[in-house]
């Protein structure tokens, strides 16, 4: 007989599970292929040590512990399996490895995602003599015949003999295991041993065993597409902004806590045009009416929009759409403050409370814990909305942050709770996790355009939408009709004429109001067809030109007995004869809208620096019922974004730091009656 000692490398079942070929060996290039075949003839009693065999093959490929295999001299054929003593003489035992971006259990079950922040805790136990201080450095290669990279461990862990072999104290606390941060990671395998571990005191190596070694995959992931927009009030005598601390823990937050490998962020900061106090549905309607007006400007259809709102001068509650199916067009926001709420000391409790809003947007519902009323009805995995039953299970993990200051942290999965609850201490579920990872997935899939991707031309390769390196497909922007500028523009008088009228409805009152109407350059067909309200448009005789049964998004955070709110964010293609939109819920005209009247004129447009900002000033004529929008391009107008919506007057200033220094930009100014528009443009120069 002849034993093969090595760590299972790969396990593959043939012949529904009959004929088990497993690959043996110290790294991934060098292994050897045994192989364990049930027969037919085989006594019951062998067939049970067979598959449990199988089974132990299985656990070690998972444990990356190391096995010794038996088996003939001549022959592949194994014979015995058992998990490789532990050298007893080593002072140091090896527990577990665990490779984590967020929230990780010791099977790896939670897929590792290319690009995002990943941390490698190892686990050591001292199980004799005195406590032992040792740091370590681990091996990494993404290939069998790559030269290992080495990496030192973040931090010095105290060996307890008394915590020997205790993996669930290890795991929940930061400082009982070596850290590792892995350096940027790809798309592939990379597979870990560990290269050395240092007593600190003696500055010797120490002998180890028990090793275990992951080869674990980093998967393509689709990118997150954010837009912040942080509004600003005046509440008395002061004007009250998010801090650039709240936008930067977001971004860090989303970022740490998302499934998402790559992250494509940018922020604004704009006026609110809704009277203070306002509320979340307010603020949602002029970030959907912003959102829409910058994809009519050539933005990627699958970014999510946010507002951000300081407490500062009052507190406003979140809210947010909850789509039923792939929609990156619901919107949400929330309130953010240096408020703890017992539990968050970073200075900013606007993180997580915008990821709870943002999970609505992908889709999530609430699963019904500490005092929030359930609408996800799909058994939430774990007790009272926490990580995990115990923690011996999933772990969250924070990552850490050192550019914000953020610590990585071991948070433990009894203790804290899914992001979609009302509980305390809020992270993201494994469950919450891949629910989002697919949301994603799926969004990314609908290509830049907001459609599923063309079908592929004669000749042409099947065009993959939604595959591919992430930072590749991001930028293809689908062919689109040239933006219509300029006073000329629009004397050129359309039949039909594409209109974003964004409101608030409450279905329990009977109220609602039209918020924002504005000419669209792209005819994007109907959207948003519900029954919950109806629009009304007539042209300046009063003869009615037709009725737009439209949906009602109702706001995530109702809670039992309040009222039923929500936004409406349509798009309704109407005659350019049309001069009023009505808003009727139930039979009740509930809020009238005057459009048209004669293209607005605009004249000079002037933009200039101002500390900190850009001051934006237009002269145009005043006249009722015309608003402006100021819009911003990074790109020499190949694409727009909004900074400020629904001004009285064509004046504004935005602030300048959400541009790298030395940006070029372009900034027009769209005067609109409602349905007809005119834009004047300038080029602002650099810094
Ligand atoms: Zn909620």
């Amino acid at each position: 007989m002849a034993t093969t000692t090595g760590y299972v490398q790969r396990l593959t079942l043939l012949q529904a599970g009959h004929i088990a070929c497993v690959w043996v060996g110290p790294s991934p290039a060098s292994n050897e292929l045994l192989t364990l075949t049930l027969l037919v003839s085989d006594s019951e009693e062998t067939m049970r040590h067979k598959r449990a065999m199988i089974t132990l093959l299985g656990e070690a490929q998972i444990s990356r512990r190391q096995v010794d295999i038996l088996h003939p001299d001549d022959s592949a054929a194994i014979d015995q399996v058992a998990y490789t003593p532990a050298d007893d003489s080593a002072p140091i035992q090896v527990d577990a490895i665990e490779v984590t971006q967020g929230i990780q259990d010791l099977a790896q079950s939670i897929p590792l995602l290319a690009g995002k922040r990943t941390v490698v805790r190892v686990y050591l136990s001292q199980p004799v003599g005195p406590a032992k201080t040792v740091q370590g450095e681990i091996a990494v290669r993404t290939g069998p015949l790559d030269v290992p990279f080495i990496i030192a461990s973040e931090n010095v862990v105290v060996l307890q003999p008394a915590e020997a072999g205790d993996l669930p104290i290890k795991r929940e606390d930061v400082d009982r295991s070596l850290n590792f941060v892995l350096p940027a990671t790809q798309e592939g395998p990379l597979s870990l041993e560990i290269a050395s571990i240092t007593d600190t005191v003696t500055a010797t190596d120490v002998a180890f065993s028990g090793e275990r070694r992951p080869a674990v995959w980093f998967h393509a992931s689709a990118p997150l597409r954010l837009r912040v927009i942080g509004f600003r009030y005046p509440q008395d005598g002061i004007t009250h902004t998010p801090t650039p601390l709240d936008f930067a823990l977001l971004q860090s937050w989303m970022a740490r806590a998302y499934p998402a490998g790559t992250q494509f962020v940018t922020t604004t900061i704009t006026d609110a045009t809704a009277a203070v106090p306002f509320s979340c549905g307010d603020i949602n309607a002029q970030v959907a009416a912003m959102r829409t007006l910058d994809m009519d400007a050539g933005g990627d259809e699958r970014t999510h929009y946010y507002g951000l709102v300081s407490d500062s001068g009052f507190f406003m509650r979140g809210c947010a759409g909850v789509p039923a199916t792939p929609s990156p067009d619901a919107v949400g926001s929330g309130p953010t403050g240096p408020g703890t709420w017992g539990w968050d000391t970073d200075g900013s409790y606007g993180d997580w409370y915008g990821g709870h809003e943002l999970g609505h947007t992908y889709g999530r519902k609430h699963p019904g814990f500490c005092g929030e009323s359930e609408s996800d009805l799909d058994n939430y995995p774990f007790e009272n909305g926490q990580l995990a039953n115990g923690n011996d299970s999933f772990m969250g993990f924070d990552v850490g942050d050192p550019a914000n200051g953020i610590a990585m942290r071991a948070l433990p999965g009894t203790q804290w709770h899914d992001v979609m609850t009302y509980c305390s201490h809020q992270w993201l579920s494994a469950y919450t996790y891949l629910g989002i990872r697919r949301r994603l997935a799926d969004e990314d899939a609908l290509g830049p355009t907001g459609a599923p991707g063309p079908a592929p031309g004669p000749g042409a390769g099947p065009i993959a939408f939604g595959s591919g390196r992430p930072d590749a497909r991001f930028p293809q922007a689908a062919p689109r009709r040239p933006v219509a500028e300029g006073p000329t523009a629009v004397e050129e008088a359309k039949e039909m004429v594409s209109l974003s009228v964004v409101g608030t409805a409450n279905l329990t009152r009977r109220s609602g109001a039209i918020r924002y109407v504005n000419p669209l350059a792209h005819a994007r067909g109907a959207k948003d067809v519900g029954h919950d309200a109806m629009l009304r448009v007539s042209d300046g005789a009063g003869k009615a030109l037709g009725d737009y049964p439209v949906a009602v998004r109702l706001d995530s955070e109702i809670m039992p007995g309040e009222e039923v709110r929500g936004i409406i964010d349509a798009v309704i293609e109407v005659e350019s004869t049309a001069r009023l939109i009505e808003l009727l819920i139930g039979d009740e005209v509930v809020d009238r809208h005057r459009i048209g009247g004669g293209a607005p004129r605009m004249r000079a447009l002037r933009a200039e620096a101002v500390p900190l900002g850009m001051r934006v000033e237009g002269e145009a004529e005043e006249a009722e019922g015309l608003t402006y929008t100021v819009q911003v391009s990074t790109d020499d107008g190949r694409s727009w974004q909004t900074v400020a919506i629904g001004l009285k007057t064509p004046s504004t200033e935005f602030d300048r730091s959400q541009f790298p220094p030395g940006q070029a930009l372009k900034v027009r100014v769209i005067a609109s009656n409602g349905l007809e528009r005119s834009i004047v443009m300038t080029d602002a120069g650099r810094d």
